[in-house]
């Protein structure tokens, strides 16, 4: 039943740009979505997913609508009451904590999850079982490109907004394909290009995406070669003099290594490397270095790689070595495949991180966090991060896991080897809003979410922006808010500061825990939400203070010296090399109008109709020299496993490399044309996000047998 009935405002669910929208509640119980006019970052546009948003609610025929429970391995689910399923869930954590210790449990999250949701997660595992064990997907996603602001920066933080958009002559887009994966963002480029023609957009991409389409110069490259390119275009802005000298004295360090490094090799030598024009590199550096205001914009292309935190510095690097940061227009714009990764990473939800960008590493920060939670010490240790969870499944060490909204068998690397880590694992939670991901089938407990609309909560975008999510219906069957699930379960448990009267509560302790660091927005609530529509951390409480929508624009860096670090990264390789056996690079990715393993999307006719089959991209000259045609079933093969799929003809990718998208899997029925069956279970060493973007894989024609 509707709990109002005037539309309010919220956020779409899908991606970090996080548009505004209006949730009508209908009689019927369902919704109806709307773009929200007032919101600043759409201003009432929505991509075909946000248009198709209602169906998140709406369709209720895959929903799980109370708890069950199997009493062994070998037996059905059952329905359970809320008591059962969280009494005996208590009962075998402390079996296990008492037995093997803290680090034998482990939580698997989201960047799908609220603010809220987040905090609660973090503070039962970290303060109360004295484990670092929960990662999230966020893990996948934007892990790298955590490491390289804190490396370069000082700490983890997005130093513009959406409105330096307006204000860029100079776009650099690097392994992302914003046209397609956030495309109202990308519609406020094309419509700023399209009033300044001048405006200068440079695209580094293996594939000739839509987003090329608005390029200037589109630099092709090579698989895995993006450091080796940004230091070429660093060494290119160093001769044509196209450097801040003043900026680099006064608040950066590390530039002479740098400048050694990037004069290693001449720009033929990396033109050759990275398979393109040396010609497209000076144009690409002229375009920088004219530009008064020059922002960069990357996602997974960087992030999902072995080398992902090199990718990473190695762009910041363009950035410090032309002071283009923390001024109008200028600066690294990240952009967030989750709608709610940046608040995972604001709450330290993360098993290397804590909460209010505090570190791990600094005993005073954790004694600072068990003060404040009241609870036991903190372990220093990092936990399991996500790929490593699995592993620890497999060979015992983790004997639990809770996994909440997200659906590791579609959208973990080498998937085979996590599908039988979980097949091992001697107690699995899924809290879950469908009964679609592959993981139902190795729960022991299942418990009932309740979705986006149904729940109420804060999200904080790509731009540091906090926004107020209403509960607009009530959930179905007994499905209940994930936060209040883990509240009751830590209750469970015995543990006391779990006892929150409202969402609200949980969010203000949140924000009393920023007090004092980088985001800190004390005096933050929903009522200040509500009215003033969303907010960018840090907060400030008066209009006489400095404006937050930009950081750095006095040049202080949240580092030591508050100089920003320029790293001298070298061209490191640590993917899977092609070889004779395994001759292509393969690459994953998505497509326009399906989300993450499709539990949402997948079927939405609307949606499902741009692109309605899973698909392997080639070259049309790979394709003759094996006899393969468009449509033609391949099977795609890695040293993990195999794909097998139609292919599709493309003059826009390189030869030698083949793409799939990331979506499809059991959710649609079969897993023969999930991406990840062939993926690398490589990591980035500092990072540990994997590398989906490069291995090396076969392709064959299919043969019957
Ligand atoms: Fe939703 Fe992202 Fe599309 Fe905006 S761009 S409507 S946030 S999916």
């Amino acid at each position: 039943m509707p709990t109002s009935t005037a539309a309010a405002p919220s956020i779409c669910c899908y991606c970090g740009v996080g548009c505004g929208v209006l949730v009508e509640p209908l009689k019927n119980g369902d919704v109806a979505v709307v773009g929200n006019p007032a919101y600043p970052v759409n201003k009432g546009a929505l991509c075909s997913k946000g248009l198709n948003l209602q169906y998140t609610v709406n369709d209720r025929s895959e929903r799980l609508l109370y708890p069950q429970m199997r009493y062994s391995k070998n037996h059905p689910l059952q329905r359970v009451s809320w008591d059962e399923a969280l009494q005996r869930t208590a009962a075998v954590f402390k079996t296990f904590i008492e037995q093997y210790g803290p680090n034998s449990v482990a939580f698997y999250a989201s960047g799908q999850c609220l603010t809220e949701e987040y905090y609660v997660i973090n503070k039962l595992i970290k303060g109360f079982i004295g484990s670092n064990n929960i990662d999230t997907n966020s893990r996948l996603c934007m892990s790298s490109a955590v490491v390289g602001y804190k490396m370069a920066l000082g700490e983890d933080s997005v130093p513009v907004c959406f409105d330096d958009i307006e204000l860029a002559d100079c776009f650099l887009v690097t392994g992302a394909n914003p046209a397609w994966c956030h495309p109202i963002l990308w519609r406020r480029v094309e419509a700023h290009k399209a009033a300044h023609p001048e405006t200068k957009i440079i695209v580094i991409d293996p594939r000739a995406t839509d987003t090329c389409a608005l390029a200037d110069v589109h630099l092709q490259l090579i698989p895995g070669t993006d450091v080796v390119l940004n230091q070429a275009l660093g060494r290119a802005l160093i001769e044509r003099g196209d450097i801040d000298l003043a900026f680099i004295e006064q608040h950066a360090e590390g530039y002479e290594a740098y400048r050694e490094v990037v004069f290693e090799r001449t720009l033929a030598e990396s033109a050759q490397l990275c398979g393109v024009p040396e010609a497209d590199i000076r144009l690409a550096a002229s375009y920088i270095g004219s530009a008064q205001a020059f922002l960069s914009m990357w996602t997974m292309g960087l992030n999902q790689s072995a080398v992902g935190v090199d990718k990473n510095l190695s762009l910041l690097n363009l950035h410090l070595i032309t002071g283009q940061i923390g001024r109008p227009g200028a600066g690294p714009l990240s952009l967030t495949g989750q709608p709610n990764a940046m608040g995972g990473r604001e709450v330290g939800g993360l098993s290397n991180l804590l909460p209010a960008h505090r570190n791990l590493a600094n005993p005073a920060h954790r004694a600072e966090v068990q003060q404040f939670w009241g609870s036991g010490p903190l372990a220093a240790t990092p936990g399991y991060t996500a790929t490593e969870m699995f592993e620890a499944l497999e060979d015992g060490r983790l004997k639990a896991i809770w996994i909440i909204c997200t659906n590791p068998l579609t959208s973990l690397p080498n998937v085979r080897q996590a599908e039988a880590a979980l097949a091992k694992a001697k107690y699995v939670v899924v809290q879950e809003v469908s009964t679609k991901p592959e993981t139902l089938a190795y729960a022991d407990v299942v418990l009932p979410a309740a979705a986006w609309a149904e729940k109420e909560g804060t999200m904080t975008n790509s731009e540091r922006r906090i926004s107020y999510l209403p509960r607009v219906v009530s959930a179905p069957g007994e499905a209940l808010p994930d936060a209040e699930i883990i509240c009751r379960f830590a209750r469970a448990m015995g543990f006391r500061g779990f006892d929150f009267p409202n969402m609200e509560a949980i969010y203000l302790e949140h924000i009393r825990l920023t007090a004092g660091t980088s985001l800190d927005s004390t005096g933050l609530n929903y009522s200040i939400l509500r009215a003033r529509g969303s907010v960018q951390w840090p907060y400030r409480t008066s209009q006489a203070e400095p404006d937050t929508a930009r950081l750095f624009t006095d040049q202080q860096f949240y580092t030591p010296s508050h100089r920003a670090v320029i790293h001298p990264v070298t061209a490191a390789f640590r993917s899977e090399a092609p070889d004779e056996d395994f001759p292509f690079i393969l690459t994953t990715g998505r497509i326009r109008d399906q989300w993450h393993t499709m539990t949402k999307t997948g079927r939405v006719s609307k949606l499902t109709k741009h692109i309605p089959q899973a698909f392997m991209e080639l070259h049309p000259q790979d394709a003759a020299a094996l006899n393969v045609a468009e449509s033609d079933l391949v099977v795609v093969q890695s040293r993990r496993g195999e794909v097998r799929i139609a292919a599709r003809l493309s003059a826009g990718i390189r030869p030698g490399v083949v793409f799939l998208p990331m979506h499809w899997g059991k959710v649609l029925g079969s897993d023969l044309n999930r991406a990840n069956n062939v993926t690398s279970g490589a990591l980035d060493p500092l990072s540990k996000e994997p590398d989906f973007k490069y291995c090396a894989v076969q392709v064959v024609k299919y043969q019957k047998p």
